[in-house]
């Protein structure tokens, strides 16, 4: 059996990042920057106003209170769009809206709650507070100026990401894109839903899975469909997926039965290899790679048939190649690791291989991490992937006491 770190550190070997595109900010999120970003101007780019108000100059409103309040002349109003033409002098102030520029003879905004109109005057303000110079002023470039670094090349763009870069006026950016990864299943024995199961067939549930999985990667997911177990069917399925995807993931086929077909043709088409993992489930796993156009190699994750098996197989395997291929860096390949306790316990016999068990996770009263098994726990217990967001990994050994700690892997 090959050791799960090793078969890790083949896979991802040979998942390297794709080239770097240009996408609009709307197709970005979750994609890696690899260019830095910089900023080319102020933000803001104008001083404007925090608060609804009275834009005074400060030292006029010496001394006012609720009680003492200071009486100002207003001279007109300015909102968020309309650009600053008034010039308050003394003693006057000018009525203005969050975001509005604030004037250049202004130095501060006295807050509406802070003012009281004045009774039978459409045009004068007793203001109630003195105010320092500057109070509720946000100055040009008081968050960035030119020159300054926003974000480094490597960070994941996140929602924020994409707001400083629309805030810079940035309408794309050059990212390495997200993998077009094609999935196909095969089996002879599975069938859609919308027919009625003949005897000897079960529905298809593993291309939805991964299709889903693969799209939750952040990756783009392509539907190759259900292919027969019949080797010219699967043959001309997987040269599709090497013109059109940049990845590919098959499930079923790769085991020992007599009509495992992806196997001879993987072997055929690619450079393949077939390990025995010391995991449970999953424990076969192909991959290799397929000549694509352009002397590309495209990269193949054979995955187990059993519905647990193929998506164990996918969080371990395929989701961290295509991260890589995606252009993330170590920390980002897997998912979030936290220590929990297992409630019940979860016990297993020694075989030699590390368990994957699907768990529930939640964050307790006592700020802990516990995890209860989310149902059957063998391969083909699809059921039981319903409950779980998360994996339990469970090392060669008896398995955990009830109230023992084990590392889980958070699948949601
Ligand atoms: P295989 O890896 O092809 O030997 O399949 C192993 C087991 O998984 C068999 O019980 C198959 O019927 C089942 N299986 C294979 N592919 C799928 C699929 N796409 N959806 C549901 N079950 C499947
Ligand atoms: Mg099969």
């Amino acid at each position: 059996m090959t050791p799960l770190g090793e078969a890790r550190a083949f896979v991802l070997g040979a998942c390297t990042p794709l080239a770097p595109r240009r996408l609009p900010l709307a197709e970005a999120l979750g994609c890696v920057a690899v260019e830095p970003l910089v900023a080319e101007e102020l933000i803001p780019p104008f001083a404007n106003t925090a608060v609804d108000g009275f834009a005074v100059r400060a030292a006029d409103t010496a001394g006012a209170t609720p009680t003492t309040p200071v009486r100002f002349s207003v001279i007109g109003t300015i909102a968020a769009g309309m650009a600053p033409t008034l010039e308050p002098g003394p003693g006057e102030a000018v009525r203005i809206m969050t975001g509005a520029p604030v004037p250049a003879t202004a130095d501060a905004v006295v807050m509406v709650e802070d003012s009281r109109p004045v009774a039978g005057s459409g045009d004068e303000i007793d203001l109630l507070a003195e105010v320092p110079a500057g109070r509720h002023v946000r100055p040009a470039g008081d968050d960035l100026r030119p020159g300054d670094a926003v974000f480094p090349a490597g960070d994941v763009l996140s929602a924020g990401h994409l707001g400083v870069l629309a805030t810079l006026g940035r309408a794309d950016v050059v990212v390495v894109p997200p993998v077009r990864v094609g999935v196909l299943s095969t089996g002879d024995e599975l069938v859609d839903a919308g027919v009625d199961l003949q005897p000897g067939q079960i529905r298809d549930s593993n291309r939805r899975t991964l299709l889903a999985l693969v799209t939750q990667a952040g990756a783009e997911a392509v539907d190759l469909g259900r292919i027969p177990d019949d080797e010219a069917a699967i043959t001309a399925a997987i040269e599709r997926g090497a013109t059109e995807c940049d990845a590919l993931v098959t499930s079923g086929g790769v085991s020992m039965g007599d009509f495992d077909f992806v196997k001879v043709v993987l072997d055929r088409l690619g450079d393949m290899r077939w390990m025995q993992v010391a995991i449970k489930p999953a424990k076969p796993l192909a991959f290799g790679t397929v000549p694509g156009p352009d002397g590309r190699r495209v990269p193949v994750f054979g995955l187990p048939g059993n519905p647990v098996s193929s998506v164990v197989s996918f969080e371990l395997f395929a989701r961290p190649g295509l991260r890589r291929m995606m252009g993330h860096g170590d920390g980002a390949l897997d998912r979030s690791r936290v220590q929990a306790v297992a409630d019940d316990g979860l016990p297993r016999h020694p075989d030699g291989k590390t368990h994957f068990a699907r768990v529930v996770c939640h964050y307790g009263d006592d700020r802990r991490f516990h995890v209860r098994s989310a149902g059957g726990q063998g391969s083909h217990h699809v059921s039981a992937l319903v409950g779980a967001n998360a994996l339990a990994e469970l090392p060669d050994g008896p398995g955990v006491e009830p109230g023992g700690l084990v590392d889980v892997l958070l699948t949601e």
